[in-house]
């Protein structure tokens, strides 16, 4: 695969979705070349003035993300916004069955012509997850994208990695039959903005509405978080299927969205996250050179055995590893 990569990245501007899929295939390359290609191509699209509104979304396997997924980005596509969607599963939490970003479960999203979706590629590594999705959310948002989505399970690692890389991030419950919190960590109750109960119809609508109530009343006993303004972090009913409260989550959302650009948040977060994401790309960066070198790649194989069985501490072992790094100068 060779890549013109200034008619890709041209391409890529004018919104051609796919081109967007190509320069997505290309980040999820594992080949060295690849990744050379990729860096440039991000480069050259950098731009930011291009932003879109990134938008988590997590939820266990059954819960309703597909059905959300497929009347709320039809809804934003009918107001005329262009709407990505990705997802982040690492194939460890791929044990509820369902393939995230499936298109024949977004049948009405997938052929509209405003929307773009995504599956997540069949790659384990966490690590690799993150890169691959933080990318692909950039090339998104220089395609011209209004709004991404980033779907994930509620389970383990992936939920706090999508939270990191999100403006907003929504958590998706069922209705629940007691007054149970259904075993909701408090980390992602604390990271959530919204919390949307799905399924608020027919049968379910009213186990729904006290399910809401008891979440509201829970998140009230959060701390209050500076970037919130009063009333957020909130919970409300939504159904995916009749599309009762997608409207009104969507106001929340962008309301939410509006005060913090207003108050300097918005800015602050996204300075955080990629500062975050700097220092990562040069940590993995790092370690990727050292194992280039087979002297040390054997070296840290060797150590990594003797840290395994207790003969020395991770600390002396990694010192080692790095005074096989040039001196900085200076020093
Ligand atoms: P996911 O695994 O989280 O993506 O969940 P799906 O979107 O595949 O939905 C799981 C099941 O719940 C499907 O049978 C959907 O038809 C159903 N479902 C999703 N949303 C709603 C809703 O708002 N109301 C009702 N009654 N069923 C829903």
């Amino acid at each position: 695969m060779t890549h013109d990569l200034d008619t890709l990245a041209e391409r890529l501007r004018t919104g051609d979705r796919r081109a967007l899929a190509r320069a997505i295939t290309l980040v999820e390359s594992g080949r060295a070349d690849h990744r050379a290609q990729a860096t440039e191509l991000l480069a050259k699209l950098a731009d930011p003035r291009r932003e879109a509104l990134r938008i988590g979304l997590s939820g266990t396997p059954g819960v309703g993300k597909s059905t959300f997924i497929e009347a709320f980005g039809t809804r934003l596509t009918a107001q005329g916004l262009r709407v990505a969607v990705l997802a982040v599963d690492p194939s460890s939490a791929r044990t509820g069955g369902s393939i995230l970003g499936d298109k024949t479960r977004m049948e009405r999203l997938s052929r509209d012509p405003r929307a773009f979706i995504r599956p997540s590629p069949s790659q384990s590594e966490l690590g690799g997850v993150a890169r691959r999705t933080r990318e692909a959310v950039s090339l998104c948002e220089a395609a011209g994208f209004d709004v991404v989505l980033i779907e994930t399970v509620g389970v383990g690692q992936s939920e706090t990695l999508v939270a990191e890389m999100s403006d907003l991030f929504v958590l998706l419950i069922a209705p629940g039959g007691g007054d149970e919190l259904q075993g909701v960590k408090r980390g992602i109750m604390e990271t959530a903005d919204l919390i949307l109960v799905n399924k608020a119809d027919g049968d379910m609508k009213s186990a729904a509405t006290r399910t809401a109530a008891d979440y509201a009343g829970a998140l009230r006993l959060l701390r209050k978080r500076p970037q919130d303004p009063q009333g957020f972090p909130k919970a409300l009913t939504v159904s995916a299927e009749t599309d009762e409260g997608l409207d009104a989550a969507w106001s929340e959302m962008q309301a939410l969205a509006e005060w913090r650009r207003a108050h300097g948040h918005w800015v602050a977060r996204r300075a955080e996250q990629n500062a975050r994401w700097f220092a990562e790309e040069v940590r993995q960066g790092l370690l990727a050179r050292l194992r280039e070198d087979p002297a040390t790649r054997e070296a840290m194989e060797r150590l990594s055995r003797r840290v395994a069985d207790g003969t020395l501490p991770p600390s002396a072992a990694a010192a080692q590893v790095l005074d096989q790094l040039p001196e900085a100068s200076g020093r």
